[in-house]
């Protein structure tokens, strides 16, 4: 017996859409549940294969067909190519994956002289029929024998222009008639041979055409770009479907239907149709399709058979259904069915909805939706009607649309942005000393750098939109202006960037304001209540821990310190620190802080009680904290360029003096006071060249810096313990946890840890409260991963610096690897994705495997947890919730997403 290629829609397995294509298994799945799908079949994907291996239809395939078209005549009562009541198909592809670029449906097929006949004799209506031709020999010639278009159009032109009418609905009979003469003989003179007259050839070629647009440029170039493998997709069936005709007059029509609103995600039938047309009409734009409401009044009872036709639809498929379908003489027939695309906000909202409808269960509700789609939610959209076209485009490095006007340094940032304007930071690139701007901005934009350089980073840190790497924009920040092409940006045009997109306008566009519906609360709330995983965040402001917190975040997993250092007043404080040339003045410089810090955790105490606060103690080098050398240098060649014009010009007012002493000397400018700047500004220079290092992240920082200035860390223990203090007197429920970074081995963690200690004394006995407060490792260090044991026998907890630790394991400089390789690695696939935004599972991720594995070893009730970027990542997630991480922390822009991450990873996880 010979292989079996063809499958009636009645015999097909309906979840079977490798073989039979998704098209054809719906087709299959939806008259097996007893909806109207006019009667037809599926040629499977395997025999699309065969024909294409050996470049001929693999034997017996042809019988076959013959033998469904046979019991199609027979169910329909209709002959194919017979005259009296003749069959006529569509001929339709469709592969696994719904994908564009495959053949285009042929309609009407099996219609040639004799049967054109008959479907007059039959129908009465001559230009109904000569329609149907003339749209058969069209769609024919385009797809299966390969005319161009255009030749159509041109007749079809000039018959319309011939009878003056401007639309094909003013053709008459005649005219299509004319119309389908032209076009036999534009396939005679462009193929060199008569349309094929005899409907099995006809339906032969039309089957080879849909075979070979699989393998077509554009089909295989679709497949390429969105990576659709073998094993998601292999070749293309063929759906031979029996015609029904939406165009036999007012009581047909041809419509497409939602199942639900795909813009809001109501639960409501949504749509458009056309009555007394075709289905191709409705998309084609040549009538304006009625909302589907209409149809209520024009045909009551169709209305209410379509109403049952969707609720079937999704009783049954338990998902939102994109569907076709066609009137026929007041007969309802299903087309098409397939899963609905729908945006964010309609797929969390349908999602929540089928489950309190009990069609689907919560699980399900859960991993219906995306959770990266949900970054559309988060963040101010560009108003979606703005039909503006973008000035220049760079990479889509932080999500969100803002307006504001241009500046070009971050000073000049701040000082607007006090002053309640709205500003972009428009740089080059941006350098840790600018971080003051970004506070101020709505949104960066930068020229140069990656998706992971500093400005993207940090922006995305801070939940701002930002576009990074705008090489059209050429900045000059000295001239305080940008060049784009001939115009020119200064400082104070307004500008708009979408970090979504990485599009940036001039002038202001509205933006949309993001809606957190109740929906998405609701499917939040039953993703912590699946998930595992705790989500955290990464927040160093009280702003940010609000947002934070309003996300859902189940505390702070990371609170840097150095944020803290940099705001615009105490920075003075921290270079007075740093540049304290005894142990002394450094105290005094601390004893000024502390009550700033305290402060600051306070206020994050008061947010997010009675959660946990984890602050990790200071961790960058402290030349982060200066200007840079280039900058001291200039501003004290400035400064001595002024004293000396200072001097002249007391010179002078001394000299006019001596010829009329009623001049005031005035000598206004203190020359004293331009030395003392010089000498400060030299100190700070010495100092720099001091701290100067060769690679600062491998350099004197983290814990490193703790014990050789062990009063820096001191000052912030008794800030976090005091502010802890305060936060209890206050009635708060405070958890302060506190994190050490850069550890490498166990003595440096028992070294802070005797301070703490002995601090922690010290504060409960002053404010006589007991207090409890957590002591962790960051691990970020390799070798910290290596001893995992032993910093497990001294920490209550591990977080993984997976920023640091992913530097160390590739023996990669982030900035330099994004800027220069990193790219073309991803590009030519020698890494899969740039590991500093998707943890590297097999090198990073096996390392920390094993540290999890070491340090429960050593410490059974050990908490672990991630708080690097990438813990904010779907996948990343996924991981740690495999390696049994207890918490990611991530931006807090980012909590609402690895929530729903989190319950998914714990939903799809191996049982
Ligand atoms: P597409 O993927 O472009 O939607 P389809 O195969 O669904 O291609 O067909 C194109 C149009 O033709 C659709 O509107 C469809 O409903 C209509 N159509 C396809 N087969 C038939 C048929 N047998 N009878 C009537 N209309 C049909
Ligand atoms: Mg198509
Ligand atoms: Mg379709």
């Amino acid at each position: 017996m010979s292989k079996k290629y063809v499958y009636a829609f009645t015999e097909g397995d309906g979840r079977d859409k490798q073989r039979l294509g998704g098209k054809g298994a719906n087709l299959c799945e939806m008259t097996r549940i007893g909806l109207n799908v006019p009667p037809g079949f599926v040629i499977s994907t395997e025999a699309c294969l065969e024909y294409l291996a050996q470049k001929s239809l693999p034997a017996g395939l042809l019988e076959e067909v013959r033998h469904h078209i046979g019991k199609l005549e027979a169910r329909t009562g209709k002959r194919f190519g017979g005259e009296a009541n003749p069959l006529l198909v569509s001929v339709r592809s469709g592969s696994a994956l719904s994908m564009p670029g495959m053949m285009d449906t042929i309609l009407n097929l099996g219609l040639n002289r004799d049967t054109l006949r008959g479907l007059i004799r039959q129908t009465g209506n001559e230009r109904f029929a000569y329609d149907a031709y003339r749209r058969f020999i069209q769609l024919f010639g385009k797809v299966a024998l390969g005319v161009r278009e255009e030749r159509f159009d041109a007749e079809f032109e000039a018959v319309k222009r011939r009878a003056g009418v401007k639309h094909d609905v003013g053709l008459d009979a005649g005219h299509l008639k004319a119309i389908s003469d032209r076009f036999l003989k534009v396939v005679l003179e462009t193929t060199g041979k008569p349309f094929p007259e005899d409907v099995y050839e006809q339906l032969e070629i039309a089957i080879r055409a849909v075979f070979d647009s699989w393998m077509g440029k554009r089909a295989v170039d679709y497949r390429r770009e969105f990576h659709i493998t073998p094993d998601l997709a292999n070749g293309t069936a063929v759906n031979v479907v029996t015609m029904v005709f939406g165009n036999l007059g007012d009581d047909s029509a041809t419509g497409v239907g939602f199942t639900r609103n795909p813009a809001t995600g109501e639960n409501e039938l949504y749509g458009e149709y056309l009555v007394n047309a075709q289905g191709e009409d409705v998309v084609a734009g040549i009538r304006t399709p009625k909302p589907v409401a209409e149809l209520a009044h024009e045909m009551p009872d169709l209305y209410r058979q379509l109403v049952e036709l969707r609720n079937k639809l999704e009783s049954h498929y338990r998902e939102v259904q994109d569907f076709e379908y066609t009137i026929e003489k007041g007969v309802l027939y299903c087309l098409q069915t397939r899963n609905g695309k729908m945006n964010a906000q309609a797929r969390v909202r349908s999602s929540v909805d089928m489950h309190r409808e009990g069609l689907i269960t919560r699980e399900e509700a859960l991993l219906r939706v995306d959770p990266a789609h949900l970054e559309q939610l988060l963040h101010p959209r560009l108003d979606p009607s703005h039909g503006q076209k973008p000035l220049a485009t760079g990479l889509p490095a932080s999500p969100g649309a803002a307006s504001g006007r241009c500046v070009f340094d971050a000073d000049q940032a701040e000082l607007l942005g006090r002053d309640g304007e709205k500003v972009i930071l428009v740089r080059e690139e941006t350098k840790p000393e600018d971080i003051h701007g970004f506070f101020a901005a709505q949104g960066i934009l930068t020229s140069r750098g990656g998706k992971t350089s500093h400005a993207a980073v940090v922006a995305r840190g801070m939940g701002k939109p930002c576009v990074a790497g705008a090489e059209g924009i050429r900045v000059d920040s000295r001239a305080q202006l940008a060049r784009v092409g001939e115009l020119t940006l200064r400082e104070g045009d307004l500008i708009t960037i979408d970090g979504s997109s990485g599009a940036v306008f001039l002038g202001e566009i509205p933006t949309v304001a993001p809606v957190f519906s109740e929906e998405l609360k609701t499917l939040l709330a039953w993703a912590d209540q699946v998930a595992r995983l705790k989500v955290l965040a990464n927040a160093d402001t009280p702003d940010m821990a609000k947002l934070a917190m309003d996300y859902g975040a189940a505390g702070i997993g990371l609170c840097r310190t150095e944020r803290m250092f940099n705001a615009s007043e105490r920075l003075p404080v921290v270079v007075e620190m740093i540049l304290a040339p005894t142990r002394e003045a450094r105290q005094a410089a601390l004893d000024k802080l502390l009550p700033m810090q305290r402060q600051d955790f306070l206020e994050l105490f008061r947010l997010v009680a009675p959660h946990p606060v984890t602050v990790r103690l200071l961790d960058p080098p402290m030349h982060e904290f200066l200007p840079s050398e280039r900058q001291l240098l200039e501003e004290i060649e400035g400064l001595k360029a002024y004293r000396l014009a200072v001097k002249g010009r007391s010179a002078a007012l001394a000299a006019l003096h001596a010829l009329d002493p009623v001049h005031p000397t005035g000598n206004e400018l203190s020359e004293d006071l331009v030395n003392s700047v010089i000498a400060k500004k030299e100190q700070m220079l010495r100092k720099v060249r001091e701290l100067h290092e060769v690679n600062p992240m491998l350099g004197h920082r983290g814990v490193r810096l703790g014990i050789t200035y062990p009063e820096i860390y001191q000052m912030q223990i008794r800030a976090v313990l005091e502010a802890a203090a305060e936060g209890l007197k206050e009635g708060l429920p405070v958890h302060p946890e506190l994190m050490v970074p850069q550890v490498i081995t166990a003595q440096e963690l028992s070294w802070v840890k005797a301070n703490v200690d002995q601090i922690h004394r010290e504060v409960e006995e002053r404010y006589g409260v007991r207090l409890s407060v957590r002591f962790g490792s960051m691990v970020e260090t390799v070798r910290a991963c290596c001893r995992a044991s032993e910093l497990a026998a001294l920490a209550e907890f591990f977080s993984f610096g997976t920023n640091d630790l992913t530097q160390a394991v590739f023996s990669f400089s982030r900035e330099d690897a994004e800027n220069k390789f990193l790219p073309l690695y991803t590009d030519t696939g020698i890494l899969q994705d740039n590991p500093f935004e998707v943890l590297d599972v097999n090198g990073v991720g096996a390392l920390m495997q094993m540290t999890v594995e070491q340090g429960r070893a050593a410490n059974p009730g050990l908490e672990v947890g991630i708080c690097g970027e990438q813990g904010g990542h779907p996948s990343s997630i996924r991981f740690c919730h495999a390696i049994g991480l207890d918490y990611v922390s991530c931006s807090p822009l980012r909590v609402p997403i690895a929530r729903l991450a989190a319950a998914q990873a714990n939903l799809l996880a191996p049982r």
